[in-house]
Formats: C-alpha cells, structure tokens, sequence
C-alpha cells in the first residue's frame, strides 16, 4: 500500500498551477505516474509536457501532433479514466465545471485549483461529491491551510479566518484607486500568478471567491468566515474553535507547498527544493482589517455567496469580461467592480438552480457586462 503509485490526470497543465503541478510530480517520479494531460493555448509547451511524462491520454484545445502511445481525447474522458485516482483541477474559468462534475460521478480524487467550480456550482457539487462518494483536495493556500487545521480534529469550528495579503493596493484611497494602471496592478507583492488572479487580488474579489469556496468546502456558513489583511502572506488562513483557540498553518508564500499536500494526502513528503522558513529572519507578523469601501468587489462578492442560486455564477462571469475589459484598457481599474454591480442588480435569480440554468446565468451576465459598457462588438474570446 505504501509504495503505491497514485495515477493522475491534470487539466489545465500548461497554466500557471497546472506547470506547478508538474514541478512536484517531477520531484518524486516513484510516487506519481501522469494518465492524462490537458493543456491551454501554449501547445509547444503541452507537447514538451507529453514528452516527458508520456501520458495515454491528452487534449488540446488547438491542433497539436501526438506521440503514437498518446490518445487524443475530451477533458470529461481523461477526469473519468478508469485508471485515474487523483483529477487535478488546475483550469480556469467555467471549462473546469462539466469535467470535475464527471470526475466527482466517476467518484475521483479531485485536485481543485479552480474557483468557479463552487463558486458557480458549490451546492451542485458539494451534493454529488457525497452522492457519489468523491472527495476535493484543495490546492488554494487558503483552503489548504484550513483544510491541514482541521485535519483530526472533531471539535466545533467557531469561526474560520482567510488570510488575504490585501494585494498592491491595500492601503490606496478610492481616488488613488482610479488611476491604477495594468502594470501596477500585475504587480503582486508576495504571490506569482496568473494574469486574471492578479488582478482579482488586487480587487480583493478573489477573496470574496475564496469564501464562497470555503462556505461550501468546510460546510460553514458566511457568518463565521472572516477575512483579515496579512501583508506578508505567511500565515495561509487560520481556524478559531469554540474554546477560542487559534490553529495556523504557516509557510513560505509559494504554491507548490499546497499543490503538494494535495498529492500527498493523507502523508506528507519532504522536499528539500521548497523553501523554509527562517522564524528567526521574520521581522513581523501583521494584521489589518480590511476596509470594504476601497474594496467593492469584495462585498459584491460575499453578498453573492449570501444571496446564492446564480448569483454566484453571475458575480464570477460578470468579473470575468471586467477584469478583460481593464486587461484591454477600456474601463478603469475601479470601472471593474461598477461592472460587475451593475451586472448583478440586473440579475433576476433563481433558487436552487440546477446546472443548465447556472450556466444560462453565466451567458447572460456575459452578455449584459458587455452590453453596459457598450463593448458588445468586442472580440473577447480568447
Ligand atoms: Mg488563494
């Protein structure tokens, strides 16, 4: 049992997660073999991937040649794969949805890296992860941070508290916020990402996402999730229990710590490429509360979560064409959470949607983001 080796499939594997997820199997060859590779837009990178780690199945969404011992194939059949223990999440946006939806019905191991599959569909895949006798690992700092506090543990949680390192902006005035360019707001104090989760960190929206995910990963309703500054991006979340005690999980702000626990759960694996930390050499420690008025999308986003059905859904796409918009330079960086608010005060919900009516919400919000800034005519397809 000890020496088994755990098969996975990575969708998303030439994203900035999914190339992290390749570091770690790289790291220890006896202990991971790859099934199936999905890549993005980058297919000389996903052929150097294939290469490497040979797997039997791979997709591309542009055309791409392929070693002989490697299937073409769709996402749903490389997530459901006989074969397959672990499905590693890493996409982004709503592609992750239909095939981690297959993959939890297949009962898998799921990886997860992307927001919208329970941002857009948390109640959706909270039910049939336990229908089908699933699991979600997640990879998220944050998550994985709460995720390692509550690990044996039986006690009542009294509040849960993510961390957010309040990005470059934290302590800029609303007037300040307008003049924000796309290089300063690319620019992440402690974290290297993506170009759309950047700038999500840098609206805070992110952290809105990542209580909508926590909400529905540890089943904790709004009220007792928190959200402080922490600057420094080193303390990755904490849990408060009933007795008032603090439990954290600390490390050095690099992704592949969490990617890591994801693949080793239950055990832990040393690694010596990942960096310790020097409690010595840390000066500080810090805490801020946040203050919503420099952070909209923050409130937007917690108010989606509260109102749920598809409000969620709409909140993530109309955030989407925004932080598209921004990235094209046709709106401001505060334009973003206008947008988006607006968006939102034109959605009629529904309640309990199922998955069709999710993903009407998300075209819809689409299209009327677009619509409010008069951008229709633009190509926003990737
Ligand atoms: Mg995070």
């Amino acid at each position: 049992m000890s020496n088994t080796i755990k098969k996975l499939a990575i969708l998303g594997s030439t994203g900035s997660i999914g190339q992290q997820v390749l570091d770690i199997i790289g790291a220890f060859p006896g202990k991971f073999r790859i099934v199936g590779l999905a890549g993005g837009k980058n297919t000389s990178l996903l052929a150097e991937q294939i290469s490497r780690f040979q797997p039997k199945l791979a997709y591309s969404p542009l055309k791409i040649s392929l070693p002989d011992k490697t299937k073409l194939s769709s996402l749903e059949d490389i997530a459901t794969h006989p074969e397959v223990d672990i499905v590693v999440i890493a996409t982004s946006g709503k592609i992750g949805l239909a095939p981690t939806l297959a993959a939890i019905r297949s009962s898998k191991k799921i990886a997860l890296a992307n927001k919208e599959v329970l941002v857009m569909a948390g109640a959706i895949v909270v039910a049939e992860t336990k229908r089908y006798e699933a699991q979600i690992f997640p990879i998220d700092s944050e998550h994985s941070a709460i995720w390692q506090c509550l690990r044996g543990e039986k006690a009542e949680v009294a509040r849960l508290i993510l961390t957010a390192s309040g990005g470059p902006f934290y302590h800029y005035s609303p007037a300040q916020l307008t003049k924000v360019t796309i290089e300063e707001a690319l620019r992440h104090p402690t974290w290297r990402m993506g170009k759309k989760v950047t700038i999500d960190s840098a609206t805070l929206m992110n952290k809105g996402l990542e209580a909508i995910e926590a909400h529905w990963l540890f089943s904790i309703p709004f009220s007792k999730i928190e959200i402080v500054i922490h600057p420094q991006s080193v303390i990755h979340s904490l849990v408060e229990f009933i007795d008032g005690s603090l439990k954290a999980q600390l490390s050095i702000p690099d992704m592949h710590f969490s990617i890591q626990y994801a693949l080793s759960y239950p055990k832990r694996f040393a690694n010596p490429s990942l960096p310790r930390i020097d409690l010595t050499r840390l000066n500080s420690l810090t805490f801020e509360t946040i203050d919503y008025s420099i952070f909209p999308c923050l409130q937007l986003a917690l108010d989606a979560g509260k109102k749920g059905g598809t409000y969620p859904a709409v909140l993530c796409a109309a955030d989407e064409i925004a932080v598209e918009l921004f990235l094209k330079q046709h709106i401001s960086f505060s334009g973003i959470a206008e947008i988006i608010n607006k968006t939102i005060s034109l959605h009629q919900g529904t309640t309990n949607p199922t998955l069709d009516d999710i993903l009407a919400a998300d075209e819809w919000a689409r299209d009327t983001a677009l619509k409010l800034t008069n951008k229709a005519s633009l190509c926003l397809k990737q």
